[in-house]
């Protein structure tokens, strides 16, 4: 989704990146501090202390929401969802879990973590202030954190897909009834809400503040997006749960591990049309074969290379009776159009992407 990231490093096994976006948040949190909030609170300092301390606190909110990710992030791991990176972008973080969660309880406990560690840390830091009565501008950084992360666990808790709230919405009404429906009511209050805040950054324009006007518009038209793009994706892997692998698999017959790479491309080729070939190996065992490595070979070192030496240990694949929507998410994950189909070490064909995505066009035209 954000292509531009910067790894940062790994915690719990889960990779931290920073998307290029970040550094424009920063920049501007920055300054709002060092030119407006401290010097306005705490005058007298030389001009680099706001700067300094500006840019510090800033840094110090960057790792309040990555807290508030990891909270998120932990609380999948520990149910068995796989938590792929968090990345940290203009309008805050947002942790990758590869899959939805498997029912609504789970939903609903991964939503709230996030809340409720930004109230935490909010709450720590008001600890601090009252530990550190001092009206100075180490101070100002601590109220300044203290309320920064009691507005993130507040504004993440408004009831609008996909924000926490949204989530927490979504677990309860999908407690009740289907993921669909749940979806459907919580992606609607989602772009309720988008509109709301794009409402409010026209206000603020009117009003004459350009930056807030700005920011809320913004975020509303973020909000507007993910709300339809998290609310299509569900519909999307609801209508595929329905099919099975079975149904719309290409039957291939298996190489031989004797046979070259010759033989593929212009007898197995020109009648499956696949990238991936199963093989069955001398021991028994299933390898597959992706053909596009070879594409550009001439044909006289095709003709020397036998499937065999070149089949690599198969790492991927899918049963017949696993549905479309899993086969999609392997395909999705490895960077694959293509999944062998096996059953109990029996090679029965291929499953293609471009058959998955037909499935879904029928059925959204059907819905249409
Ligand atoms: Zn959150």
């Amino acid at each position: 989704m954000f292509a531009k990231t910067i790894p940062l490093f790994r915690l719990f096994g889960i990779q931290i990146n920073l998307d290029y976006s970040w550094f424009i948040v920063f920049f501007l949190i920055t300054s709002v501090l060092a030119l407006g909030y401290f010097p306005y609170a705490y005058p007298h300092y030389p001009f680099i202390v706001y700067w300094i301390v500006g840019a510090f606190s800033a840094v110090l909110l960057f790792l309040s929401v990555l807290l508030h990710e990891l909270a998120h992030s932990l609380v999948a791991l520990r149910f068995g969802l796989t938590v792929k990176e968090i990345d940290l972008f203009i309008f805050g973080g947002v942790a990758l879990i590869e899959e939805e969660a498997p029912n609504p309880k789970v939903e609903f406990l991964i939503a709230i973590a996030g809340p409720i560690a930004s109230f935490f840390i909010g709450s720590f830091f008001f600890l601090l202030a009252v530990l550190y009565p001092v009206d100075d501008i180490i101070n100002g950084v601590i109220n300044y954190l203290m309320f920064v992360n009691f507005i993130i666990a507040l504004f993440n808790l408004v009831p609008a897909f996909p924000l926490d709230g949204g989530r927490i919405l979504r677990a309860i009404i999908w407690a009740k009834k289907d993921l669909l429906t749940a979806t459907k009511i919580s992606a609607k209050t989602g772009t309720i809400f988008a509109y709301f805040l794009m409402f409010m950054g026209l206000l603020s324009l009117f009003k004459g503040n350009f930056l807030n006007g700005m920011w809320y518009g913004l975020i509303g038209l973020f909000l507007k997006q993910a709300s339809q793009r998290s609310y299509e994706q569900t519909k999307i892997s609801y209508i595929l749960s329905k099919y099975k692998v079975q149904h719309f698999l290409v039957t291939v017959k298996p190489l031989l591990p004797e046979q070259t790479l010759y033989e593929v491309f212009s007898y197995y080729y020109p009648f499956y049309h696949l990238r991936i070939y199963p093989v069955i190996g001398k021991d028994g065992k299933i390898y597959v074969i992706d053909i596009l490595k070879f594409k550009n070979l001439p044909q006289e070192q095709l003709m020397k290379i036998k499937v065999g030496d070149v089949a690599e240990p198969i790492k991927v694949y899918v049963s017949p009776f696993d549905n479309l929507t899993k086969a999609l998410r392997l395909m999705n994950k490895y960077g694959s159009d293509e999944l062998p189909v096996i059953y109990e070490n029996t090679i029965l064909g291929v499953i293609r992407r471009i058959t998955i995505e037909s499935v879904i066009e029928k059925e959204l035209s059907k819905g249409a």
